[in-house]
C-alpha cells in the first residue's frame, strides 16, 4: 500500500509518478449512472456510432464540470512538499482537478479540455466546453444528435485526445510547455536520490513512461523504483533485483 513508502518518499530527493490505466476516470466514476440520472436509457442502450459519440458528449462535460475529486488523496499526501513530477497516459484530466501542482502534471495524451479538427487542417484548439453545452442542449429539446464542425474546412471536430488510432493526426499544442517543463526536470534526476512510482499503467502506452522510467531506474544508483499493477507487476531481467512489484489494483494501492 501506498502508505508503506511514505517514508521512502519523504527520504528521497525527488519523487516521479506514472498514473496509468488502471486509475483513468471510468474506474472511479460510473459514467452510465451518470446518463442514467438524466433519464436518457435510450442511449445507453444505443451500440451504433452516433449513440457512442453522445455518451462521449456526457462523459467530458460531466468531467469538466467536476470539482476537486479525492481518488487521489493519499498520493496529494504523500507528494505534499516533495519536488515531484506526475506523468499520465490518461486523458480524462483527474489529475487537474486535484491538489497536485498543475506545473508539476503534464497529460500528453489530453484532457478533454478541447477540440481539435479531425484531419486536422491546422494545428488550432477549441475550448470544448461551450460545444459541448451546445450538443446537449439540441439533444435535450430535440432528441437528435449533432455534431461540431471545423470552423475552418468543415471536417467534424473531434476530441483533441490522443488514442491508439490518431497519432500522427493529433494535436500536441495543449500539453508541449508542460512537456518541456517535464523533460527539463528528468535531466536534473541524474544521481539524485530519486523514488519512482509507476501506477497501474502496464502495457498501456509503454512508451510513454513505462520503458523511460525503467531507463532512468537502470542507470541511477540511487534510485528506487516500485510497480504497482494488479497482472502487469513483473520487472524485466535487468531491474529483477533493483525494482519492488506490487501486485495489486492500483485503486487499492492508493485508496
Ligand atoms: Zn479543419
Amino acid at each position: 500500500m501506498l502508505k508503506d513508502y511514505k517514508e521512502q518518499i519523504q527520504d528521497a530527493d525527488l519523487v516521479l509518478v506514472g498514473i496509468g490505466h488502471e486509475l483513468r476516470a471510468e474506474r472511479f466514476i460510473d459514467f452510465k449512472e451518470v446518463i442514467q440520472d438524466k433519464g436518457y436509457q435510450k442511449l445507453i442502450d444505443r451500440e451504433d456510432e452516433d449513440g457512442k459519440w453522445m455518451r462521449s458528449v456526457y462523459e467530458r462535460a460531466y468531467l469538466l464540470e467536476l470539482g476537486q475529486v479525492s481518488y487521489f488523496k493519499q498520493l496529494e499526501e504523500v507528494l505534499d512538499g516533495k519536488d515531484y513530477f506526475v506523468i499520465t497516459s490518461n486523458d480524462d484530466g483527474l489529475l487537474y482537478h486535484t491538489s497536485l501542482d498543475k506545473n508539476r502534471v503534464v497529460a500528453p495524451c489530453g484532457t478533454g479540455d478541447f477540440f481539435q479538427c479531425e484531419t486536422p487542417c491546422d494545428q488550432q484548439l477549441y475550448p470544448a466546453k461551450l460545444g459541448l453545452d451546445d450538443l446537449i442542449a439540441y439533444y435535450e429539446e430535440t432528441g437528435k444528435i449533432d455534431y461540431l464542425e471545423c470552423p475552418k474546412c468543415g471536417k467534424p471536430l473531434i476530441f483533441n485526445v490522443r488514442t491508439q488510432g490518431n497519432v500522427s493526426s493529433y494535436v500536441e499544442n495543449a500539453y508541449i510547455s508542460t512537456w518541456a517543463e517535464y523533460t527539463k526536470w528528468l535531466q536534473n534526476t541524474l544521481n539524485k536520490k530519486i523514488f519512482i512510482l509507476e501506477l497501474g499503467e502496464g502495457f498501456y502506452l509503454p512508451d510513454l513512461f513505462r520503458w523511460p522510467f525503467e531507463k532512468i531506474a537502470f542507470y541511477n544508483k540511487k534510485a528506487t523504483m516500485v510497480r504497482v499493477h494488479e497482472t502487469m507487476y513483473q520487472f524485466g531481467e535487468e531491474l529483477k533485483d533493483k525494482g519492488i512489484s506490487e501486485k495489486i489494483d492500483s485503486r487499492e494501492f492508493i485508496k
